[in-house]
């Protein structure tokens, strides 16, 4: 870790200002994919921008995740969700009543996903806490759908979504946000589709689905897949993540300064005209 970014991060944490414009923090709260490989926690990242702090996508765990990190699940402006499979989603349900009962949440929040997320959180509720899913927020409270390559835009957060391939009884998307000159984009889970090319351009990290090492199960990305890809993929960085078994044994093997590999706790802060990255991992 940093001699800088320690200090920053073991410190106190909860006052730390979202960064400047021009520049961009991300901590990966879950990277796992859906059935625990390498006791990772499902799909959560923290991303802090110039307009302020959003999650993209928020897996069962995601609670647990914020909790070990010590981030405030009351400062999350938006949360984002790329597709309706419970390890993407599935944390909204622990979320909502958080927000009630425990933490007295007061901000406006807004919950912004593929059209039938509200019903389906509605259903998730009704059958995890049978009841609650009457709970009125005492803060404001929207919920927003996604149209594809239709830029939603939250406080001053501009998030762009791309239809992608993964069945869910959904339209799952990838996005692309950007705010103060910065952008980052994310796969969500899917596979190869030509919209990440566009989705990706010029951000300064994507965050890709990379399930196995050379073998594609369907509706998710190997990272052979990905290699022959390269070329074409114009982001800054690529954080490979949802690994499987095979790829997080494997993924030592990647020799290439372009990709990175994504750990819980890992924190990425990107700065300056030239997009310089600090890394750190909260996690150790
Ligand atoms: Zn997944
Ligand atoms: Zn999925």
């Amino acid at each position: 870790m940093g001699e800088g970014l320690s200090r920053f991060f073991w410190g106190q944490r909860q006052r730390v200002a979202v960064p400047p414009p021009g520049s961009l923090r991300m901590t990966v709260v879950g990277c796992g994919d859906a059935f625990g490989s390498g006791g990772r926690l499902q799909t959560c990242f923290h991303v802090e921008m110039a307009a302020g702090r959003f999650l993209l996508d928020c897996g069962a765990s995601t609670l647990i995740g914020l909790n070990r990190l010590k981030l405030d699940p009351n400062e999350i402006r938006a949360i984002f969700v790329t597709h309706l499979h419970g390890d993407h989603y599935a944390g909204l349900v622990w979320w909502l009543m958080h927000a009630h009962y425990v933490s007295g949440r007061t901000a406006p929040l807004t919950i912004a996903g593929p059209a039938g997320l509200r019903d389906r959180l509605h259903q998730a509720t009704e059958v995890l806490f049978p009841g609650s899913s009457a709970i009125e927020p005492r803060y404001e409270l929207t919920h927003l759908e996604y149209c594809a390559g239709e830029p939603l835009t939250v406080a001053e957060m501009k998030v762009t979504p791309y239809e992608v391939n993964h069945p869910s009884g959904a339209v799952p998307y990838a996005l692309r946000a950007e705010s103060g000159g910065r952008c980052l984009s994310f796969s969500g889970d899917t596979e190869w589709v030509d919209s990440l090319v566009e989705c990706s351009d010029g951000a300064d990290l994507f965050i890709v689905d990379c399930f196995g090492y050379d073998m594609d199960v369907g509706f998710h990305m190997s990272w052979k897949t990905i290699a022959s890809h390269l070329p074409e993929l114009k982001a800054r960085r690529l954080l490979l993540t949802h690994m499987g078994p095979d790829m997080l044994s494997r993924a030592p093997e990647i020799q290439d300064s372009r990709i990175l590999a994504a750990r819980d706790g890992l924190v990425l802060e990107i700065v300056g005209a030239k997009g310089e990255m600090k890394s750190a991992n909260l996690l150790g």
